[in-house]
């Protein structure tokens, strides 16, 4: 039997992607999974798979911008498979491109999702992982946050204020209820640059992904090796790219 076998997962920016290939991987190794995001079409072919497969799954139209889709996907997961154990904050975008370009709409986007959106989804969990006992933070940041380079600034900006929200969670919760995972992935072959509205930045970054880029499943493995461990056994970062990424 997993040890995944018994839990609850909850996963943000489901519907394709990084957090597509972990539904799947959760769903494969026994986990129930309660997928949102905005393009529900995606999500309704993904739980359909999933339940064809012999998986559990739910989906809800959720936007991370709105504190109330958090709220009413954390309360599906509860009232559908009792609990909580897992909440997966991966929904992104990356707008990238240079400063000076002065793109404050995709600036105040990354900051709306990359990190607002994680915060819903912390405020609405909170109070179950507390009440239950138990519950695990994981989110997806990215080596842009290790390794700054230019067109990256708020990009990069948002992942480390992730990062940095999840290790003061983790100091602040040492009586064990909580666990917190930073996810690091480089370049991973998936749509993410492909919404990149400066033309020159975009090739560059498609490049990049064509080159480089690993598969998706790498990550949801990582994910689902960080949920896997015993209570008493937190994995806090973990970075996964490319073994040629500079
Ligand atoms: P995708 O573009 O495939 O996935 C992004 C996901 O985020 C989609 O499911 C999208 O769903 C969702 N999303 C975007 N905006 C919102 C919103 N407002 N509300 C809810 N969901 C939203 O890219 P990836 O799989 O690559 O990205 C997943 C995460 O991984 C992101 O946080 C990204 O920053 C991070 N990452 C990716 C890397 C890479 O190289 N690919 C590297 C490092 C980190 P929908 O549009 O249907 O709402």
């Amino acid at each position: 039997m997993s040890r995944l076998d018994s839990k609850v997962v909850a996963i943000t920016g489901a519907s394709s992607g990084i957090g597509a290939a972990t539904a799947l991987e959760l769903a494969t190794r026994g986990a129930a999974v309660v997928l949102g995001a905005r393009r529900t079409d995606r999500l309704d072919a993904l739980v359909a798979r999933i339940r064809t497969e012999g998986g559990r799954a739910e989906m809800l139209e959720v936007d991370v911008t709105r504190r109330a889709d958090l709220e009413r996907l954390v309360t599906l997961a509860v009232t559908r498979f009792g609990r909580l154990d897992v909440l997966v904050g991966n929904a992104g975008v990356a707008r990238t491109a240079p400063m000076a370009a002065l793109d404050v709409d995709d600036w105040d986007a990354m900051i709306d999702v990359n990190l607002r959106g994680v915060l819903h989804g912390i405020a609405a969990a909170l109070p179950v992982f507390r009440s239950q006992g138990h519950g695990h933070f994981v989110t997806t940041v990215s080596t842009s946050g290790l390794k700054i380079v230019p067109t990256q600034a708020v990009y990069a900006g948002t992942k480390n204020a992730v990062r940095t929200l999840l290790e003061a969670l983790r100091q602040e919760s040492t009586d064990g209820v909580l666990r917190t995972t930073s996810i690091s992935p480089g370049y991973v072959h998936t749509e993410l640059v492909d919404h990149i509205d400066d033309p020159e930045t975009r090739e560059q970054a498609q490049h990049a992904m064509a080159t480089l880029g690993i598969s998706p499943d790498a990550v949801a493995r990582a994910i689902a090796f960080a949920i896997e461990q015993p209570d008493d056994v937190e994995i806090g970062d973990m970075t996964i790219r490319p073994a040629r990424q500079g």
